[in-house]
């Protein structure tokens, strides 16, 4: 008798535990590593998250896999860094993946940069003639940390919806990220106020957001135009104003080739540093506030070095 008792209160619990339980966690998926990364502040170990493009690889340039179409098959929630970014890649393993979850415009659809501040945008008609690969403004706008503040809360938005009861849960891991953001953020700009307006060359227009927030003046680029290799003609132009400017630093994103930019810089004396725009760039950099600490010490050190101004 005092057996079928317990069973029964243990059956009792078990169905009022079970509907949570069986929700399980919510299976997002990323394009790009720095996403995953915001999304894993939020998210904790309520979610798992995997991202479809390494930090290592041109996220405008991803080689579409079978594995990543598996992966959207078994997802709740798709964020994608939007503004095109991923366009040349990403809607064929959505359509592929036939997860009605995560079409566009579906609930499980998430893109992070409707709220984000953009810059580039170009006016007039958008156009991707010749090929420029920024046709709906700068889609690398996750280096500003506010933006990743305005990204997790987009992120957060999105997992309460899904999971009502756990919102508070959420709540309490975005706040708390938003609060340690906001520090390492003040440190980040108190560390690169002696290098105010430091003149630089990128390869790709990788940095605007980055810029502007920690005050430091791109004044050309590698390639012509996002997307489109350098040209003899361009690069001369380049070098001519460096020197005439004297830039001292190029900065290269690590998946672009050398050969160029070490060409720039045993020409105008410019240190070419290699830095990562992504989590996942380089091994140290696992997540979003490293991103920051690891590219700002290079940049340091390297204006340090070389005297730029
Ligand atoms: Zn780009």
């Amino acid at each position: 008798m005092k057996m079928k008792i317990c069973l029964a209160a243990f059956m009792t619990l078990l169905m009022t535990t079970l509907p949570l339980r069986a929700q399980g966690k919510l299976n997002l998926v990323t394009t790009t590593e720095d996403l995953a990364a915001i999304a894993r502040e939020v998210g904790g170990d309520h979610i798992t998250v995997d991202s479809i493009a390494r930090g290592y690889q041109d996220p405008h340039f991803v080689e579409a896999k079978p594995s990543f179409i598996l992966k959207l098959q078994k997802a709740d929630i798709l964020i994608l860094v939007g503004r095109d970014l991923e366009i040349g890649w990403l809607p064929p393993l959505i359509q592929q993946s036939r997860n009605s979850k995560v079409q566009v415009g579906a609930d499980g659809y998430l893109d992070a940069s409707l709220q984000a501040r953009i810059l580039e945008i170009p006016q007039g008609q958008i156009t991707r003639a010749e090929g420029d690969v920024h046709p709906l403004g700068n889609p690398h706008y996750w280096l500003d940390p506010d933006n990743g503040k305005i990204i997790a809360k987009e992120i957060f938005d999105k997992l309460a919806h899904f999971r009502p009861n756990d919102r508070a849960y959420f709540e309490t891991r975005l706040n708390d990220f938003l609060s340690r953001l906001d520090d390492a953020e003040k440190r980040w700009v108190a560390m690169m106020a002696p290098y105010k307006g430091t003149k630089m060359v990128t390869y790709h227009r990788s940095f605007p957001n980055f810029a502007e927030r920690f005050g430091l003046d791109i004044v050309g680029y590698v390639e012509p135009k996002p997307g489109i290799p350098p040209t003899p003609q361009h690069t001369l132009d380049l070098m001519n104003d460096m020197k005439r400017t004297n830039v001292k630093l190029v900065l290269v994103e690590p998946y672009f080739d050398l050969k160029t930019p070490n060409a720039i810089g045993r020409d105008t004396g410019a240190e070419v540093l290699v830095m990562p725009p992504s989590v996942g760039g380089v091994k140290e950099v696992s997540d979003y506030f490293k991103l920051f600490d690891y590219d700002l010490n290079l940049l340091i050190n390297a204006i340090k070095k070389t005297g730029a101004k």
